[in-house]
């Protein structure tokens, strides 16, 4: 690291620190995001959920401080201190991103006091503490009119230079109601017997949460006698939060986060980049972990000609088919770069191949003509059928390389169907070992199929040498495929599908993988 000490002050820079919140992303202030969107330098913590990060403009500089509990630093706090100073006085945006609440037992005020030292101006933006989020995520409420009126902090890991405790274990033991621990995974059977020692019943309730309010959330419980015994035998790893007292009982009732219907589950997403995130959010509403795969890329292609062509001349056409959302997203940038709008669709019937679709094209204020009830390609051709093409001109934006199996059809009942090349699909490059290795450690429970061209582009991206070693990666895994179609070229593939919805959308499917885990909860009645 080079020292800038030597630079003129600038009194532009300026940091805030900022509470990221316990884990799940979705827990930091507005104040906490507003700063992030328009910070220049991030200096961000082990602890702060580094999809936070996804709010940073592209151009600001991200530096990972590193501190994971006791063990390799990636910056001693005295650099982490000098690294905010030097860069706020280059006139930057700084924000320290850090776990929880920045001023508990997060080391914010010696960060501040270094700032406030070199005349540098700063901004605290607190943080919900792991403390109140574990104990919520666990079900376990913090106070209760029935069980305690008091509340303590604590960590379980002081300065180890120094010779004596600053916490009076004496008093705390039997003065506060709950005791929350911090850092004391460690610690936690000398923890445990000064309780004890100090008059605080070894019945007394004890909880411990690992990870709190992430999809990684463990909790275990026991009472002040029997915890230590209870986190060994769970293998409970730092970070993890202890809470003591008589309100840890309430969570036989509580408990909510880890009893949602996927919570635990680890799920692989294989959509377009474009697509993915309305899945992903519904399934991780019901307490999966998501790991994106975009098996497709969704690329211009690069003659629009046709396309263009066919949009100077809309009006002649019957009917206007899209078969996929990309199909409308392209269809409409071609439509405004020839300087046109959707009053240019006056003409044509407009056909879609199921809901997504339809609503993508309602954004541009058109209504689908025609919706088949079966969401597919011969689900549109039948119901097109029925209206009786022969003799209609039909426009098919579409991607480069698709089936034909839609215009051979409309083509032999004696319509002319334009095909119109919108995109392009390519498999995406990278991470492939990634989830190589995720599928051999077991580490993923369901993998999802939107598509027939997901499935064979997430097999050549996991790359199979022959047919033992792609049962080698998949036999643990569950499959679910969004309707038959793709079933069938997983099939084709030798693997089997364990989840179909009935109807063909994103909703039924993720109510499918919901119903699934369900029935396998629930024994058999016999
Ligand atoms: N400033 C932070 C605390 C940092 S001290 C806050 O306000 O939460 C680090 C300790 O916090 C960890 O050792 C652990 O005890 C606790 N901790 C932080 N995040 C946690 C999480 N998601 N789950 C459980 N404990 C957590």
């Amino acid at each position: 690291m080079t020292t800038l000490s030597h630079l003129p002050p600038h009194t532009n820079g300026k940091v805030y620190l900022v509470g990221a919140g316990p884990g799940d992303p979705g827990l930091i202030t507005l104040r906490g995001k507003y700063l992030l969107e328009r910070a220049e330098v991030v200096v961000y913590d082990y602890l702060a959920n580094p999809k936070l990060l996804s709010y940073v403009p592209k151009t600001a500089t991200l530096i990972y401080a590193g501190k994971k509990g006791g063990g390799l630093h990636a910056f001693t706090q005295d650099g982490i201190n000098k690294l905010l100073v030097e860069h706020a006085k280059l006139g930057k945006f700084v924000v320290r991103l850090k776990g929880g609440d920045p001023f508990i037992f997060g080391r914010g005020a010696e960060e501040i006091e270094e700032l406030a030292t070199e005349g540098i101006e700063f901004e605290v933006v607190p943080g919900v503490t792991s403390a109140t989020a574990a104990a919520t995520y666990a079900g376990i409420p913090i106070t209760h009119r029935d069980y305690t009126a008091s509340v303590a902090f604590v960590t379980g890991h002081e300065d180890p230079t120094k010779k004596f405790s600053n916490i009076s274990w004496e008093k705390l033991a039997t003065g506060a109601g709950t005791i929350v621990i911090y850092m004391g995974i460690k610690t936690l059977p000398s923890i445990t017997q000064k309780l004890i020692d100090f008059g605080r019943s070894p019945d007394t309730p004890v909880a411990v949460v690992r990870w709190a309010s992430t999809p990684q959330q463990r909790s275990v419980v026991g009472t002040l006698a029997t915890i230590c015994e209870v986190v060994q035998k769970a293998d409970i790893k730092p970070p993890a939060l202890v809470i003591v007292g008589e309100v840890v009982k309430l969570r036989q009732t509580i408990d909510w986060f880890e009893k949602r219907p996927l919570f635990g589950k680890r799920i692989v997403v294989t959509r377009t980049r474009e697509q993915a995130s309305d899945l992903v959010a519904k399934l991780e509403e019901y307490g999966a972990e998501c790991f994106e795969y975009s098996t497709i890329h969704i690329e211009p292609v690069d003659d629009y000609s046709l396309l263009d062509r066919a949009i100077e001349r809309i009006g002649e056409y019957q009917w206007l088919l899209f078969t996929s959302l990309n199909a409308v997203t392209y269809f409409f940038q071609r439509l405004s770069l020839l300087g046109r709008d959707s009053r240019a669709l006056i003409g044509p019937k407009i056909a879609v191949v199921g809901k997504a679709t339809a609503e993508e094209l309602l954004r541009y204020g058109i209504r689908a003509d025609l919706i088949p009830e079966k969401f597919t390609g011969e689900g549109l051709a039948t119901a097109l059928l029925q209206t009786g093409v022969d003799g209609n001109r039909i426009l098919l934006p579409r991607a480069l390389r698709a089936s034909e199996m839609l215009p051979e059809v409309l083509t032999d009942a004696g319509a002319g169907v334009t095909i119109a090349p919108a995109y392009r699909n390519v498999p995406p490059q990278g991470r492939k070992e990634e989830l190589r290795d995720q599928l051999l450690d077991g580490a993923i429970d369901l993998v999802t199929f939107t598509s027939s061209s997901t499935v064979t582009n997430f097999l050549t991206m996991i790359g199979a040498a022959n047919k033992e070693e792609l049962h080698r990666l998949l036999d643990q895994v569950k499959i679910a495929a969004i309707g038959p179609v793709t079933a069938e070229t997983i099939r084709q593939h030798g693997l089997q599908v364990d989840i179909q919805p009935q109807r063909y959308t994103i909703n039924d499917m993720v109510q499918a993988i919901v119903a699934y885990y369900r029935d396998q909860a629930t024994p058999p009645a016999t």
